[in-house]
């Protein structure tokens, strides 16, 4: 039987972010650097829990396109009466999306366009802190199920709930495998950005609540680690603005979808092709992947799943407006994974096989024994 292990992530703690605050908790003597996968958190921790990059698993971002039916087409019908601004509609589809697709995944509507929305996909249909979550691979979730009883506790329970739980829990000592994830470090990041005071008092917090936490259970294996970095927010581009000055239809010739720093576009016609690409070549503050850039990232998906043409921003920029909102932030994630203002960090209780690791590579060591593959599910 495994030694007990409790993780606890903590959404976007950055490496560098971490150093230039002091954050260091006093129990856990081991520190490794963690370069994280292009993409967002659902990148990044299903990444972590499967320990495979997103072409493996599958989920690499919230939303793809759809050349079939859209779990989001019943708006076309609904069109006449409301979009997506009204309550009702989004209620609808809310109870839609959950009753008869059963998505149990985390989404948000943000402010993508209904003509848009209509024509994508949620790839994760079930959460990643449950069974089977993982996409198309193995997760430690569904090891540790099938090992004994599981504590989690994800973004639906407060984060100093969630602390006071995973004490009580690992007081109780039935469980083997507990984990924490916190997202409030995150949007503290996105509003105030890096060197904030906030910051500071909220990562002062976190180290007080795990010391004292790893100290009561000093048999217990502990791992304390983010999904990305963040980077400070210095610039932004108008890429809406630039794409519909080209005069190409939605959804004739294009779907767009524009992401903070990623912008992607599903293309109908070689002319809508070269057009587009001329416009985002001409756009300073990011650039167009390439098929083996993209495939050197573990991002490669033959077909249009995720888009044709791949826009990323250079670290800093964001693109505004985006479906994500037209309010400036002071802090972004979703850069290349080569930025260092990208890379997580993970304190750990026993010591890692080196300073610097792959996301995808600490599966095996945050639940010992792990056993990848694909999923059964
Ligand atoms: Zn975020």
């Amino acid at each position: 039987m495994n030694k007990r292990t409790a993780i606890i992530l903590i959404d976007a703690l950055g490496c560098d972010m971490t150093e230039y605050h002091g954050f260091r908790p006093k129990t856990l003597p081991h520190r490794t650097r963690l370069k994280t996968v292009l993409g967002f958190s659902q990148a990044a921790l299903t990444s972590i829990f499967t320990g495979s990059a997103p072409d493996a698993h599958g989920l690499w971002l919230m939303y793809s396109f759809t050349s079939g039916r859209s779990p989001f087409g019943i708006l076309r019908g609904l069109r006449p009466f409301g979009g997506t601004d009204r309550l009702w509609v989004r209620d609808l589809l809310g109870w839609k999306l959950s009753r008869i697709d059963r998505i149990s995944a985390y989404y948000s509507l943000y402010a993508i366009p209904g003509e848009v929305l209509e024509r994508l996909d949620l790839p994760a249909r079930k959460s990643m802190f449950d069974r089977l979550g993982g996409g198309n691979r193995r997760s430690i979730i569904d090891q540790a199920y099938d090992e004994g009883e599981v504590f989690i506790r994800d973004y639906n329970t407060p984060e100093e709930k969630a602390f006071d739980e995973l004490e009580s829990a690992l007081e109780s000592g039935e469980t083997l495998f507990h984990l924490v994830y916190t997202a409030g470090l995150d949007s503290d990041l996105h509003r105030h950005g890096s060197m904030d005071e906030a910051i500071d008092s909220r990562l002062t917090n976190y180290s007080r609540r795990i010391d004292t936490i790893v100290a009561r259970f000093p048999d217990v294996r502990f791992a304390v680690l983010g999904d990305h970095g963040m980077c400070d927010v210095t610039d932004h581009i108008d890429l809406m603005k630039a794409v519909e000055a080209t005069g190409l239809r939605i959804p004739q010739d294009f779907i767009p979808f524009y992401d903070s720093t990623m912008a992607r576009f599903r293309i109908f016609g070689e002319g809508a092709a070269e057009l587009l690409s001329e416009v985002l070549r001409s756009i300073p503050g990011g650039r167009l992947l390439k098929s083996e850039e993209l495939n050197s990232l573990g991002v490669y998906f033959p077909g249009s799943v995720y888009g044709d043409l791949i826009f990323l921003c250079e670290p800093g920029t964001i693109i505004l407006p985006s479906f994500m909102g037209s309010d400036p932030v002071k802090g972004m994630h979703g850069y290349h994974p080569s930025a260092s203002c990208m890379d997580s960090v993970m304190f750990s209780s026993e010591e890692f096989d080196g300073n610097e690791a792959p996301i995808t590579g600490i599966a095996g060591f945050l639940l010992p024994g792990f056993r990848g593959g694909r999923s059964r599910g």
